[in-house]
């Protein structure tokens, strides 16, 4: 039976997990790993402690097994087929950057570090494709395509960090998705590894390819559970000729999320719309010192692109739109230099609030985009009724906002009250039209919640895909599907 099959929950029953894993028992597997990974490498103990973790907050695992990082595609496959053999379980990881506890290990886990893939394989102009080994950083990926005048868009805040692989397992999302979508939309074909060390090529760089069905879609989002991702072709653009920022000041969030649904009302689709209420402003110019009206409730922060007379008309029906929903002020950045202060303020944002309390918990329930200004209010009535401060910021333009509670992990009643906010976050979120979680993955943070979304039906379903593809329940074992023990909490 595989994990989230039946009741057994590595991260809460370690020792009855453990005697699950009774074949190893007398063997030494790490030193059998090291003698299938002479490339790359093994190292374990106080070594592999800061994998168990993530940069979720209070989502850290126990220290693993050990942790394997290949040099070789032979070598990813070579360990899946030992530790499926053995039943233990493997958490493939890329920069250990997502915010679900995607990462976190259970005792006897062995982490794979797909960091030490991570060639740029090719750059193909004339299908507008590359291929990459999933530890490349998504930051090379968009230097290397903009050298040659290419656009690789999803951008997720992290991109100087993550990794391709991640990105693609989680499903990321980023500033752009509004105009561009999001990572999912870029991916045209993979190397994939099974559970059992097989290997499988799905999709490649036709433009059009429905044989069969959609496995790479499948795949894209599955959070290291169904397979590991050891090569990707993604899809290129080419980038825009010019591209204007812009900031709008508001008397209210609410109104600043009324101008969201008014810009795209008015026929306008920019690249970027986000939006920040005053307490993470206030955070972000305390951080970052970049001239941010720090008196104002809220802002949007917007970016049109594409050719040179039509950026500058969109520029000014963003700012007409901003007006019409009572904008205090509209500033347009005057170069470059200006836009990247812009937005480099907003990938701020997380480690900003991240300096106010010890402890942050940021969700990422999304809802379609013209339920945002009631989304907003939701969250103002939970964090008063609460008592809690949450700050809101987000890619208000997807309805993907990031509501982020302010809390410390010491303090067992503000805890208590925290937790009670998220559920309520998710529920305002589901009966919105909404979902859990727009592009942060559901990992070990939310798979409590799986049931509120999809219902008994939907779960079994999710379920039998994991035991088609991991019967024995090796990858990336606890994450996404609910064990039975915490299936009712949504
Ligand atoms: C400051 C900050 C800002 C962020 N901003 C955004 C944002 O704007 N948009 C967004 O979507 N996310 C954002 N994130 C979340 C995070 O960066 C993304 O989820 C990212 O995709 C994780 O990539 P990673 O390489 O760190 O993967 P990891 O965190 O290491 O892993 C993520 C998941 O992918 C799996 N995985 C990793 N590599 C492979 C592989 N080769 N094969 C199979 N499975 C694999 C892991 O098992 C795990 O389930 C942000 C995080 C931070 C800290």
């Amino acid at each position: 039976m595989g994990i989230g099959q039946g009741k057994m929950d590595p991260m809460e029953n370690p020792s009855k997990w453990r005697r699950r894993l009774g074949s190893m028992g007398g063997k030494n597997p790490v030193a059998a790993l090291k003698r299938l990974v002479e490339t790359g490498e093994v190292f374990e103990g106080e070594l592999a402690l800061p994998y168990a973790e993530d940069a979720t907050p209070g989502m850290g695992g126990q220290t693993p097994l050990a942790v394997v990082r290949p040099a070789r595609r032979e070598e990813v496959a070579a360990v899946l087929a030992f530790c499926n053999q053995e039943g233990i379980g493997v958490v493939p990881r890329g920069a250990g950057t997502n915010l679900s506890g995607g990462v976190a290990t259970g005792p006897g886990d062995v982490v794979l570090a797909m960091n030490g893939l991570k060639r740029l394989l090719e750059i193909d102009e004339a299908n507008l494709t590359a291929t990459v080994e999933p530890g490349l950083v998504t930051a090379e990926l968009h230097r290397a395509a903009e050298a040659r005048g290419l656009w690789y868009p999803p951008d997720p805040g992290s991109m100087a960090v993550s990794t391709i692989g991640g990105n693609v397992a989680e499903g990321a999302g980023g500033l752009r998705g509004l105009k561009y979508g999001v990572t999912r939309d870029y991916i045209m074909g993979m190397e994939v590894v099974g559970a059992g060390g097989e290997v499988v090529r799905l999709g490649g760089k036709t433009v059009k390819n429905v044989s069969g069905y959609d496995l790479l879609r499948l795949m894209v989002g599955s959070e290291g559970t169904l397979g590991v991702i050891t090569e990707v072709t993604v899809r290129l653009i080419p980038a825009p000729e010019a591209r204007r920022a812009l900031l709008g000041v508001f008397p209210t969030v609410e109104a600043a999320a009324r101008a969201v649904a008014r810009v795209i009302a008015d026929r306008v689709v920019p690249a970027t719309l986000e939006l920040l209420d005053s307490l993470t402003m206030r955070a972000v110019e305390e951080y970052s010192h970049c001239g941010l009206p720090v008196t104002a409730a809220a802002i949007l922060l917007a970016e049109v692109d594409g050719m040179a007379e039509a950026v500058a008309r969109e520029a000014e029906r963003v700012k007409a739109a901003f007006k019409a929903e009572g904008a205090e002020e509209i500033r347009i950045a005057r170069d470059d230099a200006e836009r990247d202060q812009i937005w480099t303020a907003r990938r701020a944002a997380v480690s900003a609030l991240a300096r106010i309390r010890p402890t942050i918990m940021l969700e990422d329930a999304t809802v379609p985009r013209s339920r945002v200004p009631e989304m907003v209010r939701a969250v103002e009535e939970i964090s008063r009724r609460r008592d809690l401060p949450i700050g809101t910021f987000g890619h208000a333009g997807d309805g993907n906002l990031h509501p982020t509670i302010l809390t410390n992990r010491r303090n067992q009643d503000e805890m208590r009250r925290a937790e009670a906010a998220v559920g309520e976050i998710f529920s305002a979120a589901l009966e919105l039209g909404g979902t859990l979680t727009g592009e942060h993955g559901i990992g070990l943070a939310k798979r409590g919640f799986m049931k509120a979304q999809f219902g008994e039906v939907g779960l079994g379903l999710l379920r039998r895909v994991k035991q088609a593809l991991d019967p024995r329940g090796i990858l990336n074992p606890g994450k996404v599907i609910p064990p039975e023990s915490l299936v009712n909490r949504g």
